[in-house]
């Protein structure tokens, strides 16, 4: 059987028979409810972002969609033009059920196979009606028959080519296809049997596992053109964690930390690094705390042609100002009171490798004037040596002050930096690289899974959004503490929400809008209780005295009708009222002196 991608171990237990009342209407699976599907959609137009859940996505007309099938049809004809839509549909689909496994284990079989069709719905495509669905991943069997009304797909056609003989909703089959054979563990292949397009009424589509179809050779062409099972953008989501640069062997160091992203701040900072990286130019890191400096630099050595010697990090600023010089150049015996042996320095024992100087901004002017002589003329002096040694070592550096500005105080020498500045790299912080938060996300949950032998599923849609618009002052590292304090704090196999992350006083005022809580498309019933007096109003607007009726009458009417309502208490009647007892009470009396 032909291997597609996106396709995991077939799902355990997830056995499904939707049976149709006789009227024929569906059953409607309570998870995920439209309500729960939507929470999963944030806005942040301050960023310019939308979010599906923990994935950013964009607002697209489907006139554009339909120029684009346009532009691909006349420029590789039919058939590979269908190809593409249909890939491009199933890694879509894939990317469905990855969200609908995340919705958690408690959402029966049905409607997580439902679950796809709903989000399609939500996002405008389609509205899907379930005629037929039975299945048992474990046995690998399924059968699956839908309707699927509104086709966008199948509009956009007509509207730009009027009806057509075959077919037409590509992208809809394939991504039907990703969705179903991604839960089942088992390549499903839906074909659409009538169309919107061709005229029918509805659009219908039927699911079977590719063996049972004959002729699904044709079916597979287009699934399985030539690209697609190699190239990593039709690939599981899995395969965006394309943590980057490759081979990085570091022995007995499982739990290292890598480096994640896929933002294009990340690729550009990659990309410069693989650049410089064979090279022996002197490279400056530059960005706040908790970017990823140190790692950044451990890359660059791991990559570069010193891989083999030693990689030597000190913290300029973590030394005492008297220790530095010891500390970077070493000392000769005799040079102070109790040097009683001479000690190499960083420098020295960095030789053949790469030394990491990070917060080089807290370094002496007399340090500086020794490092720029070591960088300049390859040699260095102990403290209280006579002799110059000769040192090769790749001096990488990082900053998280501005050193141009710190130059003009005169508290940085000018010619260091220059000499520093040769090959600077800034990495941004994490607030401007918000596409690879997810990633982090992932790749912290399931290492603090590891190393804190817990279970924890995941995070809330209101615990995504949150992370997904807080600032991050304290950079990945930040965010790193924050999912490790939320694995430890959350039950077992249970989702991390935002009580689990932030402290009281620290959770974010978001600046994200939800589709659910604006109450665009919340039920307005559900969502907002009506006024007590709404009622008692309605009530009252029947309500025809002949001859019509004055202020104090309709008052005293309202008053009456509360009054009845509650039973006689008065307490009760004033609150339908929305006054205070003593006010109700009052105006009673008021009304009953002046009959
Ligand atoms: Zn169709």
């Amino acid at each position: 059987m032909t291997e597609l991608p996106g396709i995991p171990a077939p799902a355990r237990r997830l056995v499904g028979n939707l049976r149709l009342s006789p009227a024929g209407e569906e059953q409607d699976p309570q998870r995920p409810s439209v309500q729960d599907l939507t929470e999963c959609i944030s806005f942040s137009p301050e960023e310019g972002r939308v979010w599906l859940h923990d994935q950013r996505v964009i607002l697209m007309r489907t006139s554009t969609m339909g120029e684009m099938r346009r532009e691909l049809v006349a420029s590789l004809g039919e058939a590979r033009a269908r190809g593409i839509l249909t890939r491009l549909g199933y890694s879509e689909g894939v990317r469905d059920a990855e969200f609908a496994r995340s919705l958690g284990p408690e959402v029966d079989p049905i409607s997580t196979a439902l679950a796809g069709a709903k989000l399609h719905a939500l996002e405008g495509g389609v509205k899907v009606v379930p005629v037929h669905l039975a299945f048992d991943a474990e046995r690998g069997l399924y059968e699956g028959e839908f309707l699927n009304l509104n086709s966008a797909e199948a509009d956009e056609v007509v509207a730009s080519q009027g009806l057509v003989r075959e077919p037409a909703c590509w992208g809809l089959v394939g991504r039907v296809t990703g969705y179903v054979s991604n839960l089942l563990g088992k390549l499903i292949i839906f074909r659409e049997v009538e169309c919107r397009a061709q005229g029918a009424a509805a659009c219908r589509i039927i699911g079977r596992p590719a063996e049972e179809w004959p002729d699904v050779e044709e079916d597979l062409q287009y699934l399985n053109a030539e690209g697609f099972v190699n190239a990593s953008a039709f690939g599981p989501p899995q395969s965006r964690e394309a943590g980057h640069l490759p081979d990085l062997e570091v022995p007995g160091e499982g739990e290292e930390d890598q480096m994640v992203g896929v933002s294009s701040a990340f690729s550009t900072a990659c990309h410069l690094l693989r650049k410089v990286a064979p090279t022996r130019a002197t490279v400056l890191f530059t960005g706040e705390s908790g970017v990823g400096k140190e790692l950044f630099a451990r890359m660059l050595h791991d990559i570069s042609p010193r891989r083999k010697g030693p990689f030597i990090s000190i913290n300029c600023a973590a030394i005492p100002e008297a220790l530095v010089e010891s500390e970077l150049f070493g000392v000769d015996r005799g040079a102070f009171t109790g040097a009683t042996v001479s000690r190499p320095g960083r420098f020295e024992r960095a030789s053949g490798g790469s030394l990491f100087l990070d917060e080089i901004g807290t370094l002496s002017l007399t340090s500086q004037g020794k490092l720029l002589r070591a960088l300049q003329e390859g040699v260095i002096e102990r403290v209280g040596g006579t002799e110059l040694l000769r040192v090769d070592a790749r001096v990488v550096a990082a900053t998280n002050v501005d050193l141009e500005e710190a130059v003009r105080r005169g508290e940085f020498r000018e010619d260091l930096f220059f000499r520093l500045n040769v090959f600077p790299i800034h990495l941004p912080p994490l607030r401007e690289r918000r596409d690879d938060i997810p990633l982090f996300m992932t790749y912290f949950l399931r290492r603090y899974n590891t190393r804190h032998d817990r279970s924890v599923l995941g995070f809330t849609a209101r615990a995504v959004r949150a992370l997904l618009n807080y600032g991050f002052p304290g950079n990945i590292r930040e965010l790193q503490n924050l999912v490790e304090r939320g694995v430890i704090s959350v039950e077992e196999n249970e989702l991390i929400d935002i009580s689990h992350l932030f402290r009281k006083e620290q959770i974010p005022r978001e600046q994200v809008y939800s589709v659910a809580r604006s109450g665009t498309l919340a039920n307005p019933e559900e969502s907002v209780p009506r006024p007590p007096q709404t009622d008692l109003l309605d009530h009252l607007a029947q309500w025809r005295p002949e001859g019509g009726c004055s202020l104090e009458q309709f008052e005293a009417r309202l008053l009456q009708e509360a009054v009845e309502r509650s039973k006689g208490n008065l307490s009760a009647a004033a609150r339908l009222l929305g006054i205070s007892r003593p006010q109700l009470a009052y105006r009673l009396k008021k009304g009953s002196s002046s009959k």
